[in-house]
């Protein structure tokens, strides 16, 4: 499944030392359960809810900040895997969070563009 364009049309190629694009590389373990032309999901390494699932651009992409309209394709891949994702793992229809940390208040640790995709508890709102 593709929400259209090339993978190479957004954002950058392997970044070294990233370790999101290691795993998009197959050079570093991940539990993947999704993959599409744009994006792969795999599972959070410290999940912080029964389903934590990280879903990924395959270009190095920093963060939200740095995203523009030429990311359109991309962002509607992720939403859109994100429903797959929550289909698939069993949360669809308890509900499911769908989470971009951005900067340091927003608590990003990884600087590769990731959506979280939370299920499988209720979440508080607000958020800590
Ligand atoms: P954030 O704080 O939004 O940048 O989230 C980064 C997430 O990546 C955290 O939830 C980490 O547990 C997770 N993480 C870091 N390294 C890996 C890895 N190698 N495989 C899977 N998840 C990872
Ligand atoms: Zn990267």
């Amino acid at each position: 499944m593709s929400a259209g364009g090339d993978a190479t049309d957004v954002g950058r190629a392997a970044v070294p030392g990233c370790p999101f694009c290691g795993i998009v590389a197959g050079e570093l373990p991940a539990r993947v359960i999704w993959e599409t032309d744009l994006v792969i999901a795999f599972r959070d390494i410290a999940p912080v809810a029964p389903v934590h699932v990280l879903i990924v651009p395959r270009a190095h992409v920093p963060d939200a900040l740095s995203l523009d309209a030429s990311h359109a394709a991309l962002l509607a891949e992720l939403a859109i895997v994100g429903r797959r994702v929550a289909e698939a793992e069993g949360v669809a229809s308890s509900g499911y969070r769908l989470v971009f940390n951005v900067g340091e208040d927003g608590g990003n640790t990884v600087s590769h563009l990731h959506l979280h995709l939370l299920g499988g508890r209720p979440m508080a709102w607000p958020p800590g």
